[in-house]
């Protein structure tokens, strides 16, 4: 990236001529991958350097960062912004809201922390450190048992001021840490030296907790760059449902800013977290609303009509629009949705549920009493009648009009629910399996019946939505997950205004039969 200097250079050579672009066309592509990558421009944005230096959009989400890190606000890609978006960081998105124009609204937020919503309802949180460091330049400087040491004091950072224990356990952890790199797994792959450092995810989302450190950088202790203890309290702040404030100096702010030899939170950080759980002294058993807002309700009010998994993101359909999430909070498409006759060529309006067989991977929609078979994003096959979905000598076939499927296609097993039953099929023999259908609430403890939609994702849990409402359920455990739950879907899937959101149930209460999808990777 160009520095200050060299635009003072360029400035004084070309003071007689009209400057039209300050920087390069790989700036401008690493300005656009920064600005996606931490929440300040949506996915759908894919722009050449001349456009990325044109764009409306872009100048919107540059504004929204320079606010954010309380640098000049110019809107242009300037040598204090190139700069600041050098500065190594926290991987976890600011936050930010997606518009209609796909950019941020960064610029909406008080100076004061954020809070995810999100929180632990028990007054005891494990954790386990699932490996160390392997990388030699933090060995070196960082043993196995000093890992230890400075985990437990990150956690006892917060824990000075808030109503919670942390206990370190060997076994199953409410939050995982790992140190890992490049891709591992969870679809937020690290970046090698510099840039994304550590991320972690906020409670009661998904890998609920976990914290990952970024085995390709060196941590230290003592010193700066990049502090262990520093960065593990900020990841922990996450974990308990702290988004980055934009107050510079305090714990959660997205940037690793100098070394102190004694850490302490931040007022500001100290506020944030005592809004979710109170003090020592004075709990709060209610826990906050999230404080960040979006201006589009609408969008956020959409009852879904399908929801799956495709290739690691969910799809969720309503009335010829899908919405693609990239990851829960983050929206691919426009939160308006895009029309599925840009993407599922042939497929009905108002689908009741679709799913992937396992079998032979075709995708399969259902729609009253009809069902259509896709080859990926194409119709192959459809509308067939569902009565014809079991073989003729079945004697029970699937109803018509169902309200979601779930498929556990690797024990050849999928579910078909409607209102308060639900149909086992054997995907070898093609028929309902003896004994079903069978209430919901027996097959399926802690779901509620009349489902919306359901899908399984990468984190062991299947989801269930009713309404605007999900339920989590353990697969493990084969119940639901009862602390916290129902959640709203829009709040965690599409970082919906809660304020707003909460309070708008007018198309809460309809009938929409909502569908899970679940489709192999
Ligand atoms: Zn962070």
């Amino acid at each position: 990236m160009a520095t200050f200097k060299n635009l003072v250079l360029l400035g004084i050579v070309c003071s007689f001529f009209v400057v039209t672009s300050a920087i390069t066309d790989e700036e401008a592509m690493e300005v656009m991958t920064f600005l996606t990558s931490f929440g300040y421009l949506n996915f759908n944005n894919i722009m050449g350097p001349s456009e990325i230096k044109s764009s409306k959009a872009v100048e919107r989400a540059v504004t929204n960062f320079q606010k954010f890190y309380n640098i000049t606000v110019t809107g242009k890609m300037d040598s204090k912004t190139l700069e600041a978006m050098k500065k190594p960081r926290c991987g976890v998105p600011d936050p930010t809201m997606p518009n209609e124009n796909g950019t941020a609204l960064g610029g909406r937020l008080a100076k004061r922390y954020a809070l995810t919503g999100g929180r632990w309802e028990s007054s005891t949180v494990t954790y386990r450190i699932l490996n160390y460091p392997r990388n030699a330049a933090t060995r070196e400087r960082i043993s196995d048992s000093e890992v230890n040491a400075i985990i437990h004091r990150a956690f006892k950072m917060w824990s000075d001021y808030i109503p919670l224990t942390f206990q370190e356990t060997t076994g199953y952890a409410d939050i995982y840490l790992s140190f890992v790199s490049y891709y591992h797994g969870d679809y937020r792959p690290f970046d090698g030296t510099g840039n994304a450092i550590a991320h972690a995810y906020f409670p009661g989302t998904f890998l609920d907790g976990d914290i990952h450190f970024d085995d390709s950088e060196r941590f230290t202790q003592n010193t700066q760059n990049f502090n262990l203890l520093h960065i593990a309290a900020h990841e922990i702040g996450h974990s308990l449902g702290l988004l980055h404030t934009n107050v510079y100096g305090a714990l959660m702010y997205p940037v690793f800013t100098g070394y102190q030899p004694s850490l302490l939170l931040h007022s500001d950080d100290i506020r944030g977290i005592q809004a979710v759980y109170g003090s020592r002294t004075n709990p709060n058993p209610g826990g906050p609303r999230p404080t960040y807002t979006s201006s589009d309700v609408e969008g956020c009010n959409k009852i879904f009509t399908a929801v799956g998994y495709l290739r690691g993101e969910i799809f969720a359909f309503q009335k010829g629009r899908y919405w693609r999430i990239q990851r829960p909070g983050v929206l691919v498409t426009d939160i308006d949705g895009d029309l599925n006759t840009h993407f599922w060529y042939g497929l009905p309006d108002d689908v009741d549920a679709g799913y992937e067989r396992w079998l032979d991977s075709t995708i399969i929609f259902f729609k009253g009493e009809n069902y259509y078979l896709f080859n990926g994003n194409h119709l192959m096959q459809g509308p067939l009648p569902i009565s014809e979905f079991t073989v003729p000598s079945s004697n029970e076939s699937l109803p018509n009009n169902i309200d979601t499927v779930l498929t556990f296609g690797e024990y050849y097993k999928t579910y078909f629910f409607k209102d308060d039953l639900v149909w086992r099929y054997d995907e070898k023999k093609r028929q309902i399996d003896p004994g079903y259908p069978r209430p919901i609430s027996e097959v399926f403890k802690g779901i509620p019946s009349d489902l919306s939609a359901a899908f399984r994702y990468k984190d062991g849990h299947t989801y269930f939505l009713k309404g605007k409402e999900y339920y989590r359920y353990n697969n493990l455990r084969q119940e639901a997950d009862k602390a916290g739950f129902p959640r709203l879907f829009g709040v965690d899937f599409l970082a919906c205004n809660t304020a707003e959101y909460r309070e708008n149930t007018a198309e809460n209460t309809g009938t929409a039969a909502v569908t899970i999808l679940m489709i192999r990777l």
